[in-house]
C-alpha cells in the first residue's frame, strides 16, 4: 500500500476499528503526514453442503 498523496510506502497504522463485518484502518504517511482511511471487508466462505 502506498500513500495516495506522495506515493510513499512508509505508512503507519494509526487506529484500527472493527465495524460490523469489516475493519477500518486509519493510516498515516510518515513522509508527508497525509492521513487516510482504508476499509477491509472480511469475506467468509461457507463450505457447500451436499444433500
Ligand atoms: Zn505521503
Amino acid at each position: 500500500m502506498r500513500c495516495p498523496d506522495c506515493g510513499s510506502e512508509r505508512l503507519e497504522v494509526d487506529e484500527t476499528h472493527k465495524v460490523d463485518d469489516h475493519v477500518r484502518r486509519y493510516r498515516l504517511c510518515k513522509d508527508c503526514g497525509f492521513r487516510f482511511r482504508t476499509e477491509e471487508k472480511v469475506w467468509i466462505r461457507y463450505p457447500k453442503r451436499g444433500s
